[in-house]
């Protein structure tokens, strides 16, 4: 495997999953089309490197997909491209439809054509090593569940998909797609659903980056409802190698559920963040960056509560997540009061 696709590569995580592929010798072509959320600076350190080619392009242009996977001839592609946030999908959810699922109905044609029209000339043998070799990752969500009441296990890769936004139902139109097309067509799909992602390089519309921008220019931190949802946090970093070893080992047709190990109520998560910045950027006469909390109007159908069981992904592909919570939420913290004190 030599040449890897990456949609979404100038988000938060494709960028990361695209400096980790090239530091690991892959050639990497990114298609992305630049929305709001996808930034050039994401990928500043790696944009001038042989094995990096940015193609500004979007995923639901089928002829121009179709025309960078015959010029770049991929060996797998993992397809992050998407509307990502839950508040926009609320408020405009059509991008969402357009992105998420015609996007993908799209890549999975141009995959098609791709396969089939390379194996037309060769022998039965090296089609079938075509196929077998060939591997693209749909990264999608946990949040394709539903949420978790309190006492109910985390989810498995066998949970029923009850999904709550225009969001998280989109994400579940798109998986849904991707296992008819390895079912019908035998394309060579795996999925992914990972929790919760933190770290640098996330777009500020995102908790964790509103908070400490918040905190910051000492406006009130809006939470909503009470703050007692849930989440299970996962480093980017760990993700992404999660994504490498799928691609690597994972097997056709499956699902891995990836998950971070580590659940907090988003209430504690602010007061950590808030604690981290009192010791890194103090307040004015003693104050606590806790008391700029505000609780806001809940968002509409918000999901209580995510917890990943990833057994599946740890038994059968050796998946460990190697940043410890608390290290890894100061080391963002710190980048973000740089980055927005800068
Ligand atoms: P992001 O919003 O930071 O990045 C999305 C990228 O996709 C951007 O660079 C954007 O320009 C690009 N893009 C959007 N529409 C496009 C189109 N039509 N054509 C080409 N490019 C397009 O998102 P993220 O947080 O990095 O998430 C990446 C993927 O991972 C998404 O599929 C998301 O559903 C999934 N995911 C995210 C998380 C999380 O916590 N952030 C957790 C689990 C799964």
């Amino acid at each position: 495997m030599r040449n890897i696709i990456v949609t979404g590569g100038c988000g938060f995580i494709g960028s990361r999953l695209v400096k980790l592929l090239i530091s690991k010798g892959y050639n990497v072509l990114n298609v992305d089309k630049l929305s709001y959320s996808g930034s050039l600076e994401n990928v500043a350190e790696i944009s001038k490197n042989p094995k990096y080619q940015h193609e500004i392009v979007d995923i639901c242009d089928f002829e121009k997909i179709k025309k960078l996977y015959f010029n770049f001839k991929p060996d797998a592609v993992f397809h992050l491209a998407a509307e990502s946030h839950v508040d926009n999908s609320i408020h405009a959810s059509r991008v969402f439809m357009d992105t998420n699922v015609l996007g993908t109905y799209q890549l999975l044609e141009a995959t098609k054509t791709y396969l089939e029209t390379s194996c037309k000339d060769v022998s039965s043998m090296e089609r079938e090593s075509l196929h077998r070799n060939f591997r693209f990752i749909h990264v999608s969500t946990d949040e394709v569940y539903g949420d978790l009441k309190k006492e109910e296990a985390p989810f498995t890769e066998n949970h029923p998909y009850k999904p709550s936004s225009p969001y998280s139902s989109t994400k579940a139109a798109s998986d849904l797609l991707v296992m008819a097309w390895q079912r019908t067509y035998k394309l060579p799909c795996i999925i992914t659903h990972c929790s919760n992602n933190y770290g640098e390089f996330q777009h500020s519309e995102k908790l964790i980056p509103v908070v400490i921008s918040h905190c910051l220019n000492e406006k009130p931190i809006p939470i909503y409802g009470k703050g007692d949802n849930v989440r299970d946090w996962i480093y980017v970093e760990d993700h992404c190698n999660a994504l490498l070893l799928v691609v690597q080992k994972g097997l056709i047709g499956e699902t891995y559920n990836i998950g971070g190990n580590c659940e907090i109520r988003n209430i504690d998560l602010v007061k950590m963040i808030c604690s981290i910045l009192d010791d890194l950027k103090p307040r004015l006469q003693g104050k606590k960056y806790e008391e700029l909390i505000n609780f806001v109007e809940d968002r509409k159908g918000h999901d209580f509560r995510y917890a990943i069981n990833d057994h599946k992904i740890k038994n059968t592909l050796n998946y460990q997540t190697s940043m410890n919570f608390e290290k890894g939420l100061k080391q963002t913290v710190s980048w973000y009061a740089r980055k927005f004190s800068s």
